[in-house]
């Protein structure tokens, strides 16, 4: 599953599956160790790309219609 999203993912209880969420945003409920920290890591860790919030896009303003052309100089 690693494959996913690289081979560099740092071990978080905030995606992994033997993780979920808990009423607090910033709380996961483990089912190994319990109450944990969302940022916090066990060797138990799995990687689930179901539990990552992708980033939010940037935002793009004021961009004119210009900007999406090509011109080839023939
Ligand atoms: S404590 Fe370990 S097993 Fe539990 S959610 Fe975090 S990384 Fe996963």
């Amino acid at each position: 599953m690693e494959e996913l999203f690289g081979n560099r993912i740092p071990p978080a209880c905030r995606y992994c599956e033997h993780a979920y969420p808990a009423e607090t945003e910033d709380l996961r409920i483990c089912t190994k160790k319990g109450l944990v920290k969302e940022d916090f890591s066990c060797r138990a860790f799995r990687y689930d790309p179901l539990m990552r919030v992708p980033r939010r896009p940037l935002e793009v303003t004021h961009l004119e219609s210009e900007e999406f052309s090509l011109f080839i100089d023939l």
